[in-house]
């Protein structure tokens, strides 16, 4: 996934977006917007983003895991088997960025890049609800994908790259 923070007004409607299509409880995000002011005074700038789970390529989460419940799926999708999940919370503390919570039923639930509606065709619902079309989504590896593409001919960073988790969401500068 592509976040371009030139494009993203911060007006939470993948968050809305994603509370709907996946019935969150109340309280529940799996998505989630960041402001954060840059520079010293008057040369300010703001970078706004939409954070969710980074579907990392080296998952700490995953790695965590006691029961098997985290798991790598199609794509590169970091999944939750919520049968599987005991709640013991040891993939809460493994995550470096704090995607994960506890659902009310007691399994630990994340962002899934809404695996549901991919695998028939479509997009993750926060991107396809995005206004101003911040959020995209395809395949790393096609590189005739628009992520691909994005990807080599913008600037683009991934959040916290020292933790060696090898993240999967790439923020647009
Ligand atoms: S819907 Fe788009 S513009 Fe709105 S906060 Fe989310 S990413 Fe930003
Ligand atoms: S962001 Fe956290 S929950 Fe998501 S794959 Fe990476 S370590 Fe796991």
């Amino acid at each position: 996934m592509t976040v371009d923070t030139k494009r993203c007004v911060g007006c939470n409607s993948c968050v809305i977006a994603c509370k709907q299509e996946n019935r969150l409880p109340p309280g529940a995000t799996r998505d989630w917007i960041v402001t954060e002011t840059q520079g010293i005074f008057p040369a300010l700038s703001q970078e706004i983003r939409s954070e969710r789970c980074n579907h990392c390529s080296k998952s700490p989460c995953v790695s965590a895991c006691p029961t098997g419940a985290s798991y790598v799926s199609t794509g590169g999708i970091v999944l939750v088997n919520h049968d599987k999940c005991t709640g013991c919370k040891a993939c809460i503390a493994a995550c470096p960025y704090e995607a994960r919570y506890v659902h009310p039923k007691g399994h630990v639930d994340k962002c899934t890049f809404c695996i549901h509606r991919v695998q028939k065709g479509g997009l993750p619902a926060c991107v396809e609800t995005c206004p101003t079309k911040a959020l995209r989504f395809g395949d790393l590896n096609d590189s005739e994908s628009e992520v691909a593409r994005l990807l080599s001919s913008r600037e683009w960073k991934t959040l916290n790259p020292g933790t060696g988790a090898r993240p999967n969401v790439y923020f647009l500068i």
